[in-house]
């Protein structure tokens, strides 16, 4: 047997992580990095933040899991809170971004098959999107290397280019449920869609009966400074999936919606065993607190400005490695020239910061929210070291 018992779907690096510290990460050997990847946009606390840390150890105590068979306390209050802070009236709790999105399609479809449209089930996705790993959400993508292998895939998805509008428009037929996109695409390179497109998917969605669907997994939660990224362009969803940064490292997720949009999500619809589950909410709770104290998301803004405003500076001095800066917030995307998976693998073994590659050739900066001008100093100098002494492979 040569297959390891961690079954190997991952290109795992050599780092060991045991501990984490706030902004800092401590390896198996003793080595501390900088975590400016924070778990893929997850810890937006940091490692062992104190309120998060009590919060889970309280509620462990006290009650961890019961089933959805019962009353939920827990889970009324923090729904509440988000359709407080938010455009929804209704929220379904899951335990990751890829059941948030499967929710999100399921009560899109389920619209439409409730106003007596059962033929409007395909929702209208875009190039180089991610959604998750299920079956629903790789078949919702037109990237090869996450479906290959996997046929036969879900019908009901029409994959056309990001941020053009047109394209978008002409895709809408008589089949259409509505349109699922992420508004800054992570995993695809932080691409921030366009203003018009947004705008123009949310007025075609209003003129034609259709469904807005957000995928908010990696750019919601304060990443870009608001509490959802919707709210950057002045554009309200119909339903919205949210997870990452959501349990700050315990693994939850959500999917939004408003009251007319969920009117196909009656009693027996949908389900998930964990799902909301008290100590989930305990760890939603306490993010939820830390995210909406006065001066946390004015901090993303600021250091993200900073961080931004001291790569743009960095880059003239390296122009033949570094493209440009994009993204917003703690979002940020360096484009390089040459491969970014070597790039980041040097700055990890080289220089002690963890950052995680991204389509396109970019290197996606995703701090944790509570980040000082100490970490955005401490990041731009080891960057900029790293940057004087890197050489590309010689085929690039
Ligand atoms: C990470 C991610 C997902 C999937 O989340 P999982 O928790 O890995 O299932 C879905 N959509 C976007 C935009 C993501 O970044």
């Amino acid at each position: 047997m040569a297959i390891t018992p961690l079954m190997p779907v991952y290109p795992r690096c050599g780092v060991r992580p045991v501990r984490g510290e706030g902004c800092h990460l401590i390896d198996e050997s003793g080595a501390r990095l900088l975590d400016f990847a924070s778990g893929i946009a997850v810890n937006l606390l940091g490692h062992s933040h104190p309120g998060l840390i009590e919060a889970i150890q309280r509620q462990a105590a006290t009650l961890m899991h019961v089933s959805n068979l019962y009353g939920s306390p827990q889970g009324e209050a923090l729904a509440q809170r988000l359709v407080d802070n938010t455009f929804a009236d209704t929220v379904f709790f899951t335990n990751s971004g890829a059941e948030a999105v499967e929710c999100a399609i399921k009560t899109a479809r389920r619209f439409h098959h409730a106003n007596g449209n059962p033929e409007r089930h395909t929702l209208i996705t875009f190039k180089n999107a991610f959604h998750g790993r299920t079956i629903g959400t790789i078949s919702a993508t037109d990237q090869e290397k996450l479906r290959s292998g996997f046929d036969p895939l879900l019908g009901g998805f029409t994959v056309v280019a990001f941020d053009d509008l047109a394209a978008a428009e002409a895709a809408v037929d008589e089949n259409t449920a509505g349109f699922l996109v992420e508004p800054i695409q992570g995993e695809g390179g932080i691409r921030p869609a366009s203003r018009e497109f947004l705008q123009g998917l949310r007025r075609i969605s209003d003129d034609k009966g259709l469904l807005l669907v957000l995928d908010e997994v990696q750019c919601g939660y304060g990443r870009t400074g608001k509490l959802f990224a919707h709210e950057l362009y002045g554009v309200t969803p119909d339903i919205m999936a949210v997870a990452k940064g959501i349990g700050g490292g315990f693994p939850l997720g959500a999917c939004l919606a408003t009251e007319h949009a969920a009117r196909g999500m009656v009693i027996g619809t949908h389900g998930s065993t964990y799902g909301g589950n008290p100590l989930a909410m305990a760890a939603g709770e306490a993010v939820l607190d830390a995210v909406l104290a006065d001066g946390f998301l004015e901090n993303v803004t600021r250091m993200g400005e900073r961080l931004r405003g001291a790569l743009e500076q960095m880059i003239p001095n390296h122009d033949h490695l570094f493209e440009g800066v994009r993204g917003t917030g703690l979002m940020l995307g360096l484009k390089m020239k040459s491969d970014s998976r070597r790039f980041v693998a040097h700055l990890r073994d080289e220089h002690g910061l963890l950052t995680v590659a991204a389509g396109e050739n970019v290197v996606r900066i995703l701090p944790p929210l509570v980040i000082g001008e100490e970490h955005v100093a401490e990041f731009v100098e080891k960057l900029s070291a790293a940057a004087r002494v890197y050489v590309p492979a010689a085929d690039e």
